[in-house]
């Protein structure tokens, strides 16, 4: 039983994290998405609702879990027995921070091997934070999140937004 733990924000999933995810639970017995609840981070949804919309968005996904974690990520992957760390590369931009973070806990953790998974081509300009601009500003973004995210993110940003779109579902 090969256990891998994908860390991160999720403020909130896109689709480009449940491509990398889709990818990683093809090479994993278990995959635990695991929200960080960092209160240093200003997120826009709490880390109960981004693991509600994760488990929604991963309901077809049998070998996936999520659940939420404080503290150093290395702790939490001992606690879970979890032999690998997954992230996502998109871009150049990515590269440096990920590699001192992926360094950094292989020095904490010498067993732990930390995955770099590329997502298809199409999501490596989505983000969290560009999403939630996007949707800010009232732009469509129902190509880029599953529809229990829109819907979570036009009740948050309603003004923008005309009221026949709020239950709409996505085009
Ligand atoms: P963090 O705050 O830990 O970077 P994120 O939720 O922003 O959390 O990202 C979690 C992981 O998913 C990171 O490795 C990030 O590079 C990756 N990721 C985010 N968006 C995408 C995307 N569109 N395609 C591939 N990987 C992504």
């Amino acid at each position: 039983m090969v256990r891998a733990l994908y860390p991160g924000s999720f403020d909130p999933v896109t689709n480009g994290h449940l491509d990398v995810l889709q990818r990683a639970s093809h090479l994993f017995d278990e995959v635990l998405v695991a929200v960080a609840n960092n209160e240093s981070k200003q997120a826009l949804f709490t880390a109960e609702k981004r693991v509600e919309l994760l488990r929604q968005s991963t309901a077809s996904m049998p070998n996936v879990r999520v659940t939420s974690f404080e503290g150093l990520l290395v702790n939490f992957a001992r606690s879970q027995g979890a032999r690998a760390i997954i992230r996502g590369l998109r871009a150049v931009s990515d590269f440096e921070y990920e590699f001192q973070m992926a360094l950094m806990n292989r020095s904490l953790e010498p067993s732990l091997e930390t995955l770099f998974l590329m997502p298809s081509e199409e999501y490596t300009y989505l983000s969290s934070r560009m999403v939630k601009e996007v949707c800010r500003l009232g732009g469509e973004i129902g190509r880029f999140v599953p529809d229990c995210v829109r819907e979570a993110l036009l009740s948050r940003f309603p003004g923008q937004h005309p009221a026949s779109e709020l239950s709409q579902k996505q085009p």
